[in-house]
């Protein structure tokens, strides 16, 4: 490749914005690649997919699990940190420790210090068959980059009834931090579907403004972690409904939700319970679509990695990081560590590759 065809290219692109896209931008920006980062665009499609920047983590409260965050009031250290525009339009957290949002306009900031550009936008297009690789935006621009890392984690699932799509933003969502507060669930019973960690999560934080949450299971034990599990059995406003699943949400157009029907994988009758809200919390599915036919993509549809314990794909010069790559082990901080590992195996691919 000639020295011009280089030099007019950006060196990374970084497509997405949660802790394993800014981690990423974070080390790239640091060895003087000058990350260019996709951040996502705000868009109501991408809102009532949950695929708005700063992706799941700005969908989440408290995050009691990410490292160096004890409790404590960060509200000064926020102040300080956070450019002032940002920072008014974050919601207020009086929580302990740090919030989902919060970490994720941290290492946002944190990642622009270093002089990563950011651009918000979202990739919708990659032709990883030319090299320098191209990538088209949805504001109709084209970027070409020598290394690229895709970081665009993964959303929430729904179980597609009919029943769901009708009342979606009018009693059903999937995301209580996003929308529990809403006047319309104050003081109603209030329906979570699923028993993972997400479930209790969501279950526990609705409990502050539903008079009374339903878990409902299909099985008879929990997948959550023990410590979550014990939470959401313990807690005396949530009640789970063992061996049930979702048939159908109840409603009108006028109220919204009123209430779900529940079949029983163990034989029992039918159960109606009324209800203002459901919450989905049954898992995630990773945003690949943009990368169908240009990257291996596993049976789940989650970016192929090919070499253990790396982070290189099916396409040399191609790194993934994060929720993206892994229905496994889907932490803040596993993310955010492999971002770092992208970031460190883009900047060696990138030295061999195009010696200064
Ligand atoms: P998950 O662990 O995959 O749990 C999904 C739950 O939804 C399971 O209980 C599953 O039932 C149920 N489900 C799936 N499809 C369903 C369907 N079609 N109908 C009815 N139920 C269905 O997902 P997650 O809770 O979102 O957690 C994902 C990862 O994030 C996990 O690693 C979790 O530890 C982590 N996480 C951690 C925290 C925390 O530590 N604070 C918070 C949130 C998430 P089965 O159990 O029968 O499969």
């Amino acid at each position: 490749m000639t020295e011009e065809k280089v030099a007019d290219c950006e060196k990374v692109i970084i497509i997405g914005s949660g802790p394993a896209a800014w981690t990423a931008a974070i080390y790239c920006a640091r060895a003087a690649l000058r990350p260019l980062v996709f951040e996502g665009a705000i868009t109501e499609e991408n809102r009532l997919a949950g695929t708005l920047p700063l992706g799941q983590l700005a969908l989440t409260n408290e995050v009691e699990n990410y490292p160096g965050f004890p409790v404590g009031d960060l509200s000064a250290y926020l102040d300080a940190a956070i450019d002032p525009s940002r920072r008014a339009a974050m919601a207020p957290h009086r929580g302990h420790g740090v919030s989902g949002p919060e970490l994720m306009e941290l290492m946002r900031k944190q990642a622009g210090n270093f002089g990563t550009r950011i651009i918000t936008e979202d990739i919708v297009q990659v032709d990883f068959r030319r090299y320098p690789f191209e990538l088209s935006a949805s504001d109709g621009k084209s970027y070409r980059a020598l290394a690229v890392i895709v970081a665009t984690g993964a959303r929430a699932n729904y179980l597609g009834l009919p029943s769901e799509e009708r009342f979606k933003n009018n009693g059903v969502s999937a995301c209580a931090v996003c929308d529990g507060a809403l006047p319309r669930f104050r003081g109603k019973p209030l329906v979570v579907i699923g028993g993972g960690d997400s479930a209790v999560e969501e279950a526990t934080y609705l409990t502050k403004f539903g008079s009374i949450v339903y878990m409902v299971h299909r099985r008879d034990k929990l997948r959550a972690s023990k410590i979550m599990a014990q939470r959401a059995m313990t807690h005396p406003k949530i009640k789970i409904l063992w061996n049930r699943v979702l048939e159908e949400i109840l409603g009108n157009d006028q109220d919204g939700v009123t209430g779900v029907r529940l079949r029983s994988t163990v034989g029992e009758p039918e159960l109606t319970e009324p209800c203002a809200g459901v919450f989905l919390a049954i898992g995630h599915t990773p945003n690949t679509a943009f990368l169908e036919g240009q990257l291996e993509l596993t049976a789940k549809k989650y970016i192929k990695l090919t070499t253990p314990g790396r982070t290189l794909t099916s396409v040399e010069g191609v790194f993934a990081a994060g929720d993206v790559a892994d229905d496994y082990y889907r932490q803040a901080v596993t993310a955010a560590g492999s971002g770092c590992m992208a970031a460190l195996d883009a900047e060696r691919w990138l030295a061999e590759k195009h010696p200064e």
